[in-house]
């Protein structure tokens, strides 16, 4: 059965959707059965990312209100091979968590992994992958409110229980050192005990092929840093 992993974050915009696309497409070339759902609702970005822009036809909303079967749902990314999707709706949904483990209990058996790309904060979205997941990366970009409220995140993920959560550390670059974030995240792995799985560098080469839906070219350094990614998450089975 898939293993199924939260892609969660405390702020917006720290990368998560990024870092789900690029996880899943190095899974997918290790040869794994990887399909990527986009939980967050009223945004939707994976199929840009992933290159699927336009081919999206149900969402997953209209699979957990069961208007169609969630194979109808699936998109192939066409950037990177073996790489599915389910899309979020565009407008804001409810993810009830019973109905979304009912929905992973019968994809799992088809699957590798299943990455669930939650929302950001706190709600009902993130509450669902809780409870449907045994792994949670936690995104963040090394600076103050993200650190904050990704610790807010961690401790409500240790609080249901939940003991499988590593830290990505996200859009590392000069300015972290400048701003002297590097300290502030060593700190963050005592204070919330988050064990650290991958740091992803800042890279123009990332914003510019996500942005025109092509893939990551394999030459740069955050490609290498998603392969590592994908690697110590295979290592860890
Ligand atoms: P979230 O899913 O957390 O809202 P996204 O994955 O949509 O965040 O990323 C937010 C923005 O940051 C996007 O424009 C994305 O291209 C950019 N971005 C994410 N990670 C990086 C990175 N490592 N280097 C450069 N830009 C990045």
């Amino acid at each position: 059965a898939a293993q199924i992993i939260m892609v969660a974050s405390g702020k917006g915009g720290t990368g998560k959707s990024t870092v789900s696309v690029l996880l899943g497409s190095r899974l997918a070339a290790a040869g794994k059965k990887v399909l990527l759902i986009e939980l967050d609702s009223g945004l939707r970005s994976v199929d840009i990312i992933a290159g699927a822009a336009g081919r999206t036809v149900y969402d997953i909303s209209d699979v957990l209100c069961g208007r169609c079967d969630w194979r109808k749902a699936i998109v192939e990314s066409p950037v990177y091979k073996g790489l599915s999707l389910i899309s979020a709706p565009y407008e804001r949904g409810n993810v009830q968590p019973q109905q979304l483990a009912k929905l992973t209990r019968k994809m799992a058996k088809h699957y590798d992994f299943i990455l669930v790309d939650t929302a950001a904060g706190l709600g009902a979205p993130f509450a669902a992958a809780m409870v449907v997941s045994q792994m949670a990366l936690l995104v963040l970009t090394p600076d103050p409110v993200a650190l904050r409220d990704g610790h807010i995140a961690a401790d409500v993920l240790y609080e249901g229980g939940f003991t499988n959560v590593r830290l990505v550390v996200n859009r590392v670059g000069p300015s972290t050192f400048d701003k002297g974030a590097v300290a502030d995240l060593d700190e963050c792995i005592d204070t919330v005990a988050v064990q650290l799985i991958g740091v992803i560098p800042e890279s123009a080469a990332l914003l510019k092929s996500t942005a025109a839906g092509e893939a990551l070219p394999e030459n740069t350094l955050a490609w290498r840093a998603f392969d590592n990614l994908a690697r110590r998450i295979l290592g860890q089975q």
